[in-house]
């Protein structure tokens, strides 16, 4: 049995709890390794590594800190198909999928490289007689990133980039379930140049968390995975003082108007319903066609179109989605499609049972399809993170924005129109964070940033893009005067004022 081990102080250490987790190849329903997880005590000593290595390192100058970004991110490229089968094979999405959580992972590594840009700070000269005012962003210090298991590439760098980049060290604790790519991710980045220490893999459990939420040592945390922990982490690490930015579930609608595009609308829904067997926090897993009509045209061409999908082993080039990534969550989702039949929604199309054959064991589920999905069933406000569509029908763009405003979860939402007018007022009042028009997974560019409104969301600063570089940096504010020698100018006992 292999082991994945922590990686702290820029090398590979063995796991001294006695505690592990299995690591399961999803294809095969087999373990395949077990991961270490830790202790507080383990823990604390990769902050007090990660703490000495953070001084030098945020005293090392910012195109020195951004070289090794540089070079990083030549080693993904050089690594990409290595990276991507190591990631397919813990958590079961296909590899060209792999491919593209590690390169928008990378992308968010390209942002970082323009750092020495990206921390210089404003300057006012002349805010009063002979005063000039400047400000500086400086690192925190440690601060974690808790990241959960549907990108085990993207979403650690989404953290690591920003907060490494801009003078910071970083404790990551990576999903126990797949955890061989974050660990693999630190070796490049001491291969790229960084000093050891300054980014380290602590594998853990609700343990972990838990003692990285309490360390006085760790100065933000930034955590993605599912809402109640979400706030839960917010809660506690806030209560600890610690800055926090907590990014949970999510459930996103994609409205179908009567003018759109429908065999564009289709192919973008089945991509983003199905795509990564719906496991994706910007999945589409809710479609609300507008009008009777609308609905009886979408629902036979998704159906047409389901019938053309393939699911198969991550490593085959043609399926259009692999296995979901546990049993435990094979069956949990199968178990929200009975609970839809349950609630009267209509089951078009039922992906239980799905067997493939030779990979009986594998934790396949079957794209599946429900109608007349009730907004006050329970099916509908959870989220179910498979191969499920739930087709809402509504009877205006303003039921369909109403549908999506009142969702708990306001991560995503998409229109397919070709009325600009409907796709303004829709992105104007639907409360949700990243809105797609004619785009079905709004995930914004680098450069832009990440994040969900309702319970998708705690926390007020995105994940990357300059909300990133704000979150990882403190502003520090200098107002100087220089003497210019001779008399006393002035004495007050009034609040300086710019009167
Ligand atoms: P999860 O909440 O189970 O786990 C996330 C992280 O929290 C993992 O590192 C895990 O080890 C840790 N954890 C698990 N139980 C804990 C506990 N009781 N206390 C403290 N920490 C705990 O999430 P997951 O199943 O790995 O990921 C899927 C979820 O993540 C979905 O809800 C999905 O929508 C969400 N997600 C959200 C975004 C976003 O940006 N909003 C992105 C990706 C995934």
């Amino acid at each position: 049995m292999r082991d994945i081990p922590h990686f702290i102080g820029g090398q590979k250490v063995d796991g001294a709890s006695g505690r592990f987790g299995e690591v399961f190849d999803p294809n095969t329903g087999k373990v395949q390794a077990r991961v270490a997880l830790a202790s507080a005590g383990e823990l604390n000593t990769a902050i007090a590594n990660a703490k000495v290595a953070q001084a030098a390192w945020a005293a090392t100058n910012p195109q020195r800190r951004a070289r090794v970004m540089f070079e990083f991110k030549r080693l993904l490229e050089v690594h990409m198909d290595e990276l991507a089968a190591l990631l397919s094979s813990e958590h079961g999405k296909v590899i060209a999928d792999s491919k593209g959580d590690i390169q928008r992972g990378l992308e968010v590594i390209e942002f970082a490289c323009g750092v020495p840009h990206l921390l210089k700070g404003e300057y006012t000269q002349g805010a009063g007689p002979g005063i000039d005012v400047y400000s500086m962003r400086q690192p925190l210090g440690v601060v974690a990133g808790i990241t959960p298991f549907n990108f085990p590439a993207m979403i650690p760098m989404w953290m690591f980039g920003p907060a490494i980049a801009t003078g910071n060290a970083f404790i990551l604790k990576p999903s126990e379930r797949d955890p061989s790519v974050p660990v693999r991710l630190a070796e490049l980045m001491i291969e790229a140049g960084l000093p050891p220490g300054v980014l380290n893999v602590v594998h853990g459990d609700k343990d972990c968390v838990e003692a990285i939420l309490d360390h006085p040592d760790i100065k933000a945390v930034s955590f993605v995975g599912s809402s109640d922990i979400a706030q839960s982490v917010f809660q506690r690490a806030g209560a600890a003082g610690k800055r926090v930015q907590a990014m949970g579930g999510a459930k996103n609608h994609g409205l179908v108007m009567p003018d759109a595009d429908l065999d564009q609308a289709v192919a973008d829904i089945i991509g983003a319903a199905y795509g990564s067997a719906g496991e994706r926090c910007m999945a589409l897993p809710v479609v609300v066609p507008v009008g009777e009509k609308t609905a009886t045209a979408l629902r036979e061409k998704l159906v047409a179109a389901i019938g053309g999908l393939r699911v198969g082993v991550s490593t085959d080039p043609d399926a259009h989605y692999g296995p979901v990534v546990s049993a435990a969550h094979k069956a949990r989702i199968e178990s929200y499609i009975q609970m839809g039949v349950d609630e009267g929604a209509e089951l078009v199309v039922d992906g239980r049972g799905f067997s493939l054959q030779g990979h009986e064991e594998g934790f396949f589920v079957g794209p599946t399809l429900f109608d007349h999905v009730k907004p006050t069933s329970r099916s509908y406000h959870d989220e179910i993170f498979g191969p499920v569509l739930q087709m809402v029908r509504a009877e205006s763009l303003e039921e369909g924005i109403a549908l999506a405003s009142r969702h708990q979860y306001g991560n995503g939402v998409a229109i397919f129109t070709r009325n600009g007018d409907a796709a303004r007022e829709f992105a104007d009042q639907v409360e949700v964070g990243m809105v797609g028009i004619n785009v079905p997974i709004p995930v914004p560019v680098a450069y832009h940033s990440f994040g969900g409104w309702k319970r998708s969301g705690f926390g007020d600063l995105n994940q990357y893009g300059m909300d990133g570089v704000r979150f990882y940096t403190r502003t520090k504010t200098v107002t100087q005067r220089w003497p210019k020698g001779g008399a006393v100018l002035d004495q007050s006992f009034v609040i300086p004022t710019m009167r």
